[in-house]
């Protein structure tokens, strides 16, 4: 078959995302039975009803420490007119004392200790006073004062925990204490096994061309968060036959096989081949988007079931349609939300057919995550998917919409999209807030600001006039304000021992430049320029004899990290990077980071808590070297 039938053929395939439901409703998968020492039982699923051996307490007790009474003989006792009690002993909890109490005695008991015969309350010791031998009861007691009777929180034969329950932390402590060491969850093993030549694990070198192994570990914790067990198996090449073998070894082990990658038609993608010759497909293509290239087979009764390879759309798929598969199976429900009713926060146009797409979820408002990256970036920023059905042309801003969510996630107080910069982790870390961070540069945070995309943009923009306003200007910028942020040290980057001294030595020396629309490159653009009028030649000359002039490293850190491995000579940045790398770093101007708020959150606490953070000492004290608060800093524009 050639690449064009192929493509054909899957085109030809393509399932809807109710009939996929459907189809993948039809399997089941039975789990086995595993017993678990309690201590490694937490969320799994109950095999079995738990009833309890024992009461719980198992015998009366106090819940104070005081004295053990006879209540009738305290009915009398006031402040002004105190009973006396004869003290005739004392029981410490976790002992028997044989003890008996007659009337006109006390015995005095601690918390948790079990309560003497003939003894029907406990006076707590604050309503008592000591005399010689006796106790003075200042106030009175009723029965049942300050005593759990016996079973009073769980009874003998009772049901303490139900069959398909999650074991949380709760339960165990339940399970405990009942004097349960051991329980029988539902065991449902899901094999994981990532494809790719490009993959490499985590924690090893990654080589020229390589990218980190992502989906072995998302989706082991995505198969965790539904209550199944997750076994690895690893990265295998793309190879039909290491491929082969390490699925015939996973559906061996496992109750369900997942694959990540090598599902689309292209090129070395065999996955759909592998799982039609070893068992039964079932569909090949959701005609979804992202996450199209996704095949689900079975062999035997074995699930065996292609993720697609790019982390979101592998992860889309999991949470549409794996886990309720898993819940189902496991014959259990989410621990958290797995959906949740939000509002688009900005307007998205779909294509008119069905899509899934990523987003984010920021106070409860849905943006888009960036989906042209097709890459980690997405999975960064994304929260969930929302669906979009084939008669959906636009979605307006405001309008109510479900969203799926990947796992269990925390809630994002405030996004920036803007320029990179330590200032913003510490203003994290000094509101104890949560931020979504997303460096694009300044030109992408200005035309964030500008589609209401962005709560706040981080940016730095030189201009001829005014730093960052004119910029602003240029644009027609209506909905935000602007507040002056802080001052920060741009310079030359290099190695310790290189002979670079200034911008005159950059002829002919390799450049790490940062990305495009960033503000720190401009800001080079502007120094290169005035190199060139001054040198009497163009900038666009001068950039020619500048090798790496047209790179574009996305952060601070990468810039450094290039010139630290010798892969360049010297980069253009701020100067805490360089400093905690062990670099040289030349100044040569000062700069303005500002930041743009959108007008209609400048009231809401999340904004008031960051302005006053940006005013605080802490902040001022806390930025790295080269980062410096001025009088300006905090400082409100809002006729921009
Ligand atoms: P494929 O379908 O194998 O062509 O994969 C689609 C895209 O996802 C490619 O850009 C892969 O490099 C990427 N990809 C595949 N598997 C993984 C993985 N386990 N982790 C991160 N990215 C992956
Ligand atoms: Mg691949």
């Amino acid at each position: 078959m050639n690449l064009l039938e192929r493509e054909q053929k899957e085109f030809r395939e393509l399932t809807s995302s109710e009939e996929a439901r459907s189809i993948i409703n039809t399997i089941k998968i039975r789990p086995v039975l595993k017993t678990l020492q309690l201590e490694h039982a937490n969320n799994r699923i109950l095999a079995e009803d738990i009833f309890s051996g024992i009461d719980v307490p198992a015998f009366d007790r106090s819940v104070k420490d005081g004295f053990a009474v006879k209540a009738q003989d305290t009915y009398t006792a006031t402040e002004m007119e105190p009973v006396v009690l004869m003290n005739v002993g004392s029981i410490a909890a976790g002992c028997l004392s044989g003890l008996t109490l007659g009337p006109g005695e006390a015995i005095e008991i601690a918390t948790g200790a079990p309560i003497p015969e003939g003894s029907d309350a406990v006076v707590m010791v604050e309503h008592t006073t000591s005399e010689t031998g006796n106790i003075l009861v200042l106030r009175a007691a009723h029965i049942n004062e300050n005593i759990m009777r016996t079973g009073a929180d769980i009874m003998k034969g009772e049901r303490v925990l139900r069959k398909n329950a999650r074991i949380g932390p709760r339960e165990i402590g339940v399970l405990a204490s009942i004097g349960i060491s051991k329980v029988t969850v539902k065991e449902l093993n899901v094999g994981i096994i990532s494809t790719g030549d490009e993959l490499v694990q985590p924690g090893s070198e990654l080589g020229a061309g390589k990218i980190y192994d992502a989906n072995s570990y998302a989706v082991a914790a995505s198969v965790e968060e539904c209550g199944a067990h997750p076994i690895i198996y690893g990265i295998v090449k793309d190879d039909e036959r290491a491929m082969s073998d390490v699925i015939d070894r996973a559906l061996q082990e496992c109750n369900m096989v997942l694959t990540s990658g090598s599902t689309s038609a292209g090129v070395g993608d065999v996955m759909y081949k592998i799982i039609d010759e070893k068992g039964r497909t079932l569909l090949h293509g959701i005609s979804i988007k992202p996450g199209k290239p996704v095949v689900i087979g079975v062999v035997g009764d074995t699930p065996l079931i292609g993720l697609p390879g790019n982390p979101t759309s592998a992860l889309s798929i999991f949470n549409e349609f794996i886990a309720p598969l898993i819940y189902d199976s496991l014959e259990t429900t989410p621990p958290f939300k797995t959906k949740i009713r939000a509002v688009m926060g900005t307007g998205i146009r779909s294509e008119g057919r069905k899509e899934l797409f990523p987003v984010g979820l920021i106070r409860g408002r849905v943006y888009p995550a960036d989906k042209t990256s097709g890459a980690i970036t997405t999975l960064a920023e994304a929260d969930g998917i929302i669906e979009i059905s084939e008669e959906t042309e636009y979605l307006e801003p405001g309008k109510p919409i479900d969203v799926t969510l990947f796992g269990n996630i925390t809630p994002v107080d405030l996004m920036f999209v803007g320029g990179q910069c330590p200032g913003i982790d510490l203003l994290e870390d000094l509101t104890g807030m949560n931020f979504r961070v997303i460096n694009m540069g300044s030109s992408r945070g200005l035309s964030a600001m500008a589609g209401s995309m962005a709560d706040v943009a981080g940016i730095n923009v030189a201009g001829h006039g005014e730093y960052n306003l004119e910029a602003i200007r240029s644009i027609s910028l209506h909905n935000a304000v602007l507040v002056k942020g802080y001052r920060r040290e741009q310079g030359l980057i290099v190695r310790l021992e290189s002979n670079i001294k200034s911008l005159d030595d950059l002829p002919g020396k390799k450049l790490v430049n940062r990305n495009r629309g960033s503000g720190t490159r401009a800001l080079l653009d502007k120094l290169l320029e005035e190199l060139a009028v001054k040198k009497g030649t163009t900038k666009t000359e001068l950039i020619k004899t500048i090798p790496g002039y047209n790179s574009g490293s996305r952060t601070h850190r990468a810039v450094c990290e290039a010139i630290s491995s010798g892969k360049a000579e010297v980069g253009f940045g701020i100067r805490p990077f360089a400093e905690t790398m062990g670099l040289k770093f030349i100044p040569l101007t000062v700069e303005e980071y500002d930041f743009l708020i959108n007008k209609e959150i400048m009231d809401i606490p999340q904004v008031k808590n960051l302005l006053s953070t940006l005013r605080s000492h802490d902040f001022t004290t806390g930025l790295p070297s080269g980062i410096f608060t001025y009088d300006r800093t905090g400082e409100i524009i809002d006729d921009i």
